[in-house]
């Protein structure tokens, strides 16, 4: 196990200790691991107070949410332990005043207990509190040899529109009932990838295989109701929405809004692709999202994985969803339908027209670029693993997008060599990432610019321009050769070339002589430190292997060569 702890015993209270120095405006009632807002002895006549918790490991659930507009205090147990009734009625006593308080239960036995018996003694001392318990999970729903649905992460949509009706002044009984609205309202539904592992046994709760992933579970390390195999995320959006769409007979026309749910290490990128999945779905369906959220709300510790909870509204449900709440953990920024995937174009400059697309005969050039092309597409896996080793990896993955967009463009490039060579900048500033992608299309233009003034049009001054091209790659980049960088392959190759064409050696003689300049060029890579480039942070570490944009290079060079020579 790897956590960012210092004692697996002390989480919970240094956790809150945090908490409070974050969020200044949060109190702690001593003794306990409760957390409520400072004002709430000021508000406490006037508003009904919100009481939720239960165990850790849930974060930012249910501390994220105490603030004006959601709840007035949050109880904390032990990881994925129900609080002691002890704490609860201490958040009791410590938020309740005369206009009461409801307490959110999630339905989990010990929570249930802990937080009735504390209700319990509250009313013994006279204090006004009322109940609601959460159970929108919807892989239970239909399981009667359990506990029941459990409380998941549509719990937190009771706390925002019960807490906006109680900023309101609405009365006990009648919050009990919005928040009642919205538990029959609401379903939940979660895919997990891996397990959370708890800190204080250290192991992971369930395993799963590469392929695998865990269909309906709970969030404290429960295996869900069944295993599938990994699908792409539309599928899965899809097998999460559908139970809930049954479950709780939301059906086309109605009004709802989405949640999606980091249930702990999903990446911020994976949650805006579910949701977009979600979203596509659900309008598919002809349902009319009327709000779409998605971040950390109720985790499971370190679990990989989303929810998704989906809740019918109506237009009071949903000024409540989109009051303001100083709750820290609550995007206030989600408030407006979500929107068609919009897109606008990029303004082209005044008569920057689109070139006519030109008829050409496909001569030697084309067929040379091409032969570049399907060597760069065979190269793939070997350039993705030397640039694995060296870089970031996506050099193989690059170099291949390019090379297809290059050989679709290819039938409207212009005739002529330079017209070509320009046009071909164009596709690959378009189509290529990364650090090659400007650098090819520098040396491309370059070359381009001193062939269009050039006065001879043979191998000769086609080298010079070669050379040109490397000076601006080197101008560009702020590299040389023998800094490991593509230069290393293109210069041996341009000089070589431009030399021996120079001293009266044959084209096919030269071509060949520069082919293995190049080889040679970026197979010398592997005994250079980099001082370009993101290799360049990696110090000795890349000694042994050869720099994944030299060998690229090398790779089309000599594709090239052997095109020309045929
Ligand atoms: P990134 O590192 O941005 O992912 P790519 O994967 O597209 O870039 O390309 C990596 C290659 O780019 C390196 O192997 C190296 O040959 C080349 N490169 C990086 N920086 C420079 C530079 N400043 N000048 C010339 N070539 C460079
Ligand atoms: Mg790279």
């Amino acid at each position: 196990m790897k956590k960012l702890i210092n004692r697996p015993e002390d989480v919970v209270r240094e956790m809150i200790e945090g908490l409070l120095a974050l969020y200044p405006t949060l109190k702690r009632v001593r003794g306990h691991n409760v957390v409520f807002r400072s004002d709430a002895a000021s508000i406490r006549d006037t508003q009904v107070a919100l009481i939720s918790g239960g165990g850790s490991g849930h974060e930012p659930a249910h501390a994220g949410f105490v603030g004006d507009g959601m709840l007035s205090a949050a109880v904390a147990g032990e990881v994925f332990t129900s609080p002691t009734t002890d704490s609860v009625l201490a958040a009791i006593r410590a938020v309740t005043g005369k206009a009461g308080a409801l307490l959110i239960v999630k339905n989990y036995t010990g929570d249930r207990l802990n937080f009735g018996l504390a209700a319990e003694l509250a009313r013994a001392e006279g204090l006004n509190v009322d109940h609601v318990v959460v159970a929108d999970d919807v892989a239970l729903a239909h399981e009667k040899e359990t506990a029941g649905a459990r409380g998941l992460a549509g719990t937190i949509l009771v706390h925002k529109i019960a807490g906006a009706a109680a900023a309101e002044g609405k009365s006990l009984a009648e919050v009990k009932a919005i928040a009642d609205e919205v538990i029959n309202n609401v379903g939940t539904m979660s895919v997990s990838l891996s397990a959370g592992t708890s800190p204080s046994s250290g192991r992971q709760s369930f395993t799963l295989s590469d392929d695998e992933v865990e269909l309906g579970l709970g969030i404290h390390g429960e295996p869900g109701v069944s295993r599938a195999r990994l699908l792409p995320a539309d599928d899965l959006a899809k097998k999460l929405v559908v139970p809930i769409l049954e479950a709780t007979n939301i059906v086309p026309g109605d009004p709802i809004i989405a949640l999606i749910n980091n249930l702990g290490t999903t990446t911020v990128m994976e949650q805006a692709i579910v949701a977009r999945g979600v979203l596509r779905y659900l309008q598919s369906s002809n349902l009319k999202v009327e709000r779409l959220y998605a971040g950390t709300f109720m985790s499971s510790l370190d679990m990989a994985g989303v929810s998704v909870s989906l809740l019918r509204i109506d237009h009071r449900l949903l000024a409540w969803l989109d009051a303001p709440t100083s709750a820290p953990a609550w995007p206030n920024v989600a408030r407006e339908r979500p929107g068609d995937f919009h897109e606008i174009a990029t303004l082209a400059p005044e008569g920057a027209a689109r070139r006519p697309v030109p008829t050409r005969t496909p001569g030697r050039f084309d067929r040379t670029i091409l032969a570049c092309c399907n060597a760069l597409l065979a190269a793939r896996d070997k350039l993705t693993e030397l640039d694995r080793i060296t870089g970031d990896g996506d050099l193989g993955v690059n170099m291949a997008s390019v090379a297809e967009a290059i050989r679709r463009d290819l039938p409207s490039y212009p005739e002529d060599l330079a017209g070509s060579l320009q046009t071909l900048a164009t596709t690959i500033q378009n189509g290529l990432g990364g650090s090659s992608g400007p650098l090819y299309a520098a040396f491309f233009l370059r070359a381009s610019g001193t062939l269009a003034k050039s006065r001879e049009n043979d191998p000769t001054s086609w080298a010079a321009a070669a050379l040109d091209g490397c000076e601006a790659v080197s101008e560009l980049g702020n590299a040389r050769p023998g800094d490991r960088t593509m230069l290393d392959a293109l210069v041996p190759f341009c000089t070589t070339l431009h030399d021996q064409l120079q001293s009266g050696a044959s084209l096919s003689r030269s071509l060949q002589g520069a082919a293995q300049a190049a080889d040679e060029g970026a197979q010398a890579t592997a005994r250079l430190k980099a001082r370009r480039g993101r290799a360049s942070y990696l110090g000795d570490r890349v000694l042994g292997h050869p720099d994944p944009g030299a060998v690229a290079a090398a790779i089309w060079l000599r594709a090239a060569v052997e095109s020309l020579s045929a």
